[in-house]
């Protein structure tokens, strides 16, 4: 990577300024899943051994009115980071102004502290996600180095990533960008072949540029989802109410056209009446009846793309190939963890948030070779776009 990495900086004593992905689930002030601030602890441990005073920021949600504000605050989270990292967090209810820059010139080597929600600078017109020079000049005014470490936001430019890293002296990426990167890695440059990605999800709108690129760098493309049906009306079977995009019915023949045998669509289906928890019909063919709608892949669907997976080297998977949070429809979805999880001396890379949830539903976080934090973020990386977040750090010297 040309990218300088926290081992290329000497960070002794000097003020540093970090953005991390403290954007976690909180209800009634409760975190309910803390695994995004655990995964920031390495790099906060690195800078503390290296006698940094590190200063953190991070968004929590959106925020779009005042009352926004009391339900997005960090404050539970730099209580919960003060325990996990065993080492006191001072809070700072306010994203900028003389309270943190009095509490900035008090930190010693060593010391944290957390600035309130980034996104609070939203509601004075979108200073934080619109990159706002002001903003990003003030922040980057803090200190004498940036360190990115979140990397679920790296495909946006705002003022806590683009802006700061624009206006300071030095920067670098934290060991969960440098680990996403290398993993990510593995998948854009030089995978080890055959190298099957399996798509899956809601929208083929937000997956378009992904297919084309792994139309291109795959050896086989599955699809499956509720983005399967736009491309079997495309092939002209009948797809009765399932999710359909009628506006990207020509792309779709399009891709079919430049995927050629490389791309694998369904065979059969598991269909409903309505969008409900109950039992399914496994449909005879492709076509699915007028009244019905396809919420899974079929049995014949499994099977076909277990026989394509089973000899990859290299595996992308990014979207469930049915409803899973329904148990009536997981199974596809928990057949394509099964059969991931299996493989031998395999890459396995699984991006996308719900991907990653159903992954954890079936249990076999264990079992895959990495799961990507950002869902967006992953997905352009891999559809070869530059992340801004990323792009904007400093090249190794
Ligand atoms: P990811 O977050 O992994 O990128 P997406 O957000 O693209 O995945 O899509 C996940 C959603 O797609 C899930 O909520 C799932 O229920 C839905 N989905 C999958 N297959 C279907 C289908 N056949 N009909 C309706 N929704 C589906
Ligand atoms: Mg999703």
């Amino acid at each position: 990577m040309n990218k300088k990495t926290l081992k290329d900086i000497n960070f002794e004593n000097k003020k540093v300024i970090v953005r991390f992905d403290f954007n976690v689930p909180i209800s009634d002030g409760t975190i309910t899943d803390d695994k995004r601030i655990k995964a920031t602890l390495a790099t906060i441990k690195y800078l503390q051994d290296h006698n940094a005073k590190i200063i953190m920021l991070s968004h929590l949600g959106r925020v779009k009115t005042e009352e926004d504000k009391q339900k997005k605050t960090l404050a539970p989270i730099a209580k919960k980071l003060a325990e996990l990292a065993n080492y006191p967090v001072t809070f700072i209810d306010e994203t900028r102004g003389k309270k943190l820059e009095a509490a900035i010139n008090n930190l010693k080597a060593k010391d944290l502290l957390l600035i309130e929600n980034t996104r609070f600078e939203d509601l004075n017109g979108k200073k934080e996600s619109g990159n706002d020079p002001e903003l990003g000049t003030y922040w980057a005014s803090l200190a004498e180095v940036f360190v990115n470490d979140a990397f679920g936001t790296a495909h946006r430019a705002h003022a806590s990533n683009v802006g700061i890293a624009t206006y300071i002296g030095d920067s670098c990426v934290g060991f969960l960008i440098e680990k996403e990167l290398t993993m990510l890695n593995k998948i854009v440059l030089n995978p080890s072949r055959p190298f099957v990605a399996v798509l899956g999800g809601a929208k083929v709108s937000d997956k378009i540029d992904v297919i084309k690129q792994l139309l291109n760098k795959a050896d086989t493309v599955i699809i499956g989802g509720a983005m399967a049906y736009t491309f079997m009306k495309a092939l002209g079977y009948s797809i009765g109410n399932s999710l359909v995009e009628n506006d990207k019915i020509d792309l779709a023949k399009e891709l079919i056209e430049l995927g050629k045998e490389k791309l694998v669509l369904p065979i059969d289906y598991v269909t409903v009446s309505e969008f409900k928890d109950i039992p399914g019909t496994n449909t005879k063919d492709c076509n699915i009846a007028d009244n019905q709608m396809g919420l899974d892949i079929g049995i014949e669907t499994v099977k076909l793309f277990n026989a394509k997976l089973q000899t990859a080297k290299t595996v992308f998977w990014n979207g469930p190939v049915g409803v899973f949070e329904m148990n009536n429809f997981a199974r596809g979805t928990e057949a394509i963890c099964e059969t991931i999880a299996n493989l031998k001396d395999a890459f396995t890379l699984v991006g996308g948030g719900d991907s990653a949830a159903a992954v954890g539903k079936f249990h076999y976080e264990d079992k895959v070779s990495f799961i990507s934090t950002g869902g967006g973020a992953s997905l352009e990386y891999v559809e070869g776009k530059p992340l801004p977040g990323i792009e904007a750090i400093k090249n190794k010297l």
